[in-house]
């Protein structure tokens, strides 16, 4: 399996500021925000996209969604938020390590975050 830069932060190898970090996974900041609060939940584990995940990353997938919520709350924008996963070159994925986007801090409701990233 090929690394990647996210194989590289989660395993602290360049250094990055964590807003949340656990066995299971690190939360970063997105270095080119789509939003006023844009940031990033990636798996220790280097599942290369969602449509990869196993059966037995069920508990694993679970538990990044709760960390989505506890993330969005920490950063008092809970109310309010989108996540986003990109699956795939013409998903608009462009790091193959899974990761979840949370979004927030511009009006979810209208232009291009309507319907996702990008
Ligand atoms: P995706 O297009 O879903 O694969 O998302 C990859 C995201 O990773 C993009 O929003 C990039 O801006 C972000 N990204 C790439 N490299 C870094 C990095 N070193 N630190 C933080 N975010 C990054």
């Amino acid at each position: 399996m090929t690394d990647t830069i996210f194989g590289k932060i989660t395993r602290g190898e360049i250094p990055t500021e964590f807003l949340h970090e656990d066995d299971h996974c690190v939360v970063i900041r997105d270095i080119h925000p789509q939003a006023t609060t844009h940031v990033l939940i990636i798996p220790r584990k280097p599942i290369p996209k969602l449509s990869d995940a196993a059966p037995e990353d069920q508990a694993l997938l679970g538990h990044l969604l709760l960390v989505a919520g506890k993330v969005a709350q920490q950063l008092s924008v809970d109310n309010a938020f989108r996540l986003v996963i990109n699956n795939g070159e013409e998903g608009g994925q462009t790091v193959f390590h899974l990761h979840l986007h949370i979004l927030a801090g511009r009006n979810m409701t209208e232009g291009e975050l309507a319907t996702g990233l990008h």
